[in-house]
């Protein structure tokens, strides 16, 4: 087996592929009201091309690979490619990220399917507020997907909170007291500036650290080694709670000198960061006929163009021309 290095001598084992650009929900944050133009269907990878990629990525050394979008559970079909996924040599750790929307009618065939792992994102526990931040969103039907997971023996359930000041930070501790008596992982993850129509501004911003301060107020908050499968986030745990607090911190603590990733666009383009549009087309050639050592040695190719670090804080950095519906998170 290959181990990919980059230049920075970081080993990348991780890929994240996009399904679609497409999404049920229209969260503030992420897209405007309107939608986002999306992606012609001839324009978007199909599961043959995801597959076939994926299969070369992991004879290289990616080991790890989380599918997303878009809404990923929107696409006809996923259940089929999370089966074909995991059965890929190498593919150790096979994961998805979704909005639960869909979760509990597609949980039961996507464990079938060999998925072990599922983050939820979910950013309020108002039904009102729920709806107000997805623009439309039927909160009940999360809840509902959760649960189903549960049964279903996902475990452990992530739940991601995109939290932003004057939005959501009023619900830090309804969150965070979830994880007393469940076995959950809440992880709060920093509002990032991506693209110009995410709305972001300086006042959203709520570091983690505050975020933490505030949580000490119910409770003594301890250190927790993370693991593998805890990606960047530093892992916490209320004293007496079952489950666990995670911190994603890529603007007040980016974690660039141990990014291990790779994302797959929709459309077939190869990012080696979130925050560069620097992409490397990897469709056309596919369709053009490539061989699979040409398609390997472009995923080289990008792999060792992988910056050291973003530097969206800067400020001569220019937002994303995408989105993150359209990146994939
Ligand atoms: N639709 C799925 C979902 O919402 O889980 C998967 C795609 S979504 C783009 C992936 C993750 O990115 C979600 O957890 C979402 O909350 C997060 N996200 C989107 N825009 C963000 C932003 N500007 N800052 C931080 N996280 C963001
Ligand atoms: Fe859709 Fe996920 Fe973006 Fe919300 S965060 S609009 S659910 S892609």
């Amino acid at each position: 087996m290959n181990r990919l290095i980059d230049t920075y001598n970081r080993h990348i084992n991780y890929l994240r592929i996009s399904l679609t650009d497409r999404c049920n929900l229209r969260c503030i944050y992420c897209m405007p009201k309107e939608g986002i133009s999306l992606i012609g269907h001839d324009d978007i990878l199909s599961f043959e091309e995801i597959l076939r990629i994926a299969r070369i990525a992991a004879t290289k050394g990616i080991s790890k690979i989380r599918v997303t979008g878009g809404e990923p559970l929107v696409r006809k079909g996923v259940v089929g490619l999370i089966a074909e996924l995991n059965a890929l040599p190498g593919i150790d750790d096979l994961s998805i990220t979704t909005n639960g929307i869909l979760l509990q009618s597609s949980a039961a065939a996507l464990r079938k399917a060999g998925l072990k792992r599922i983050n939820i994102s979910l950013d309020s526990l108002d039904p009102e507020k729920y709806k107000k931040i997805t623009r439309g969103g039927n909160l009940n039907a999360v809840l509902d997907g959760i649960r189903e997971a549960r049964i279903q023996g996902f475990a452990p359930i992530k739940i991601n909170v995109v939290t932003i000041r004057g939005v959501n930070d009023d619900e830090i501790i309804p969150f965070a007291e979830l994880t007393l008596d469940r076995p959950v992982h809440i992880r709060f993850i920093e509002f990032m500036p991506v693209d110009i129509k995410s709305g972001w501004k300086k006042t959203h911003f709520i570091s983690n650290e505050e975020i933490q301060n505030r949580i000490r107020t119910i409770g003594e908050l301890m250190q927790v080694s993370s693991n593998r499968r805890s990606g960047p986030a530093q892992m916490y745990q209320l004293k007496g709670a079952q489950g666990k607090l995670g911190f994603i911190s890529p603007l007040s603590n980016h974690f660039c000198e141990s990014c291990n990733r790779l994302r797959l666009t929709a459309d077939g383009k190869l990012r080696t960061c979130l925050f560069s549009d620097n992409e490397f087309a990897l469709k056309t050639m596919l369709r053009a006929g490539c061989t699979d050592a040409e398609l390997d040695e472009r995923i080289t190719t990008a792999i060792l163009s992988k910056p050291m670090k973003h530097k969206i804080l800067e400020p001569s950095h220019k937002k994303c021309l995408r989105g993150m519906s359209a990146i994939g998170g």
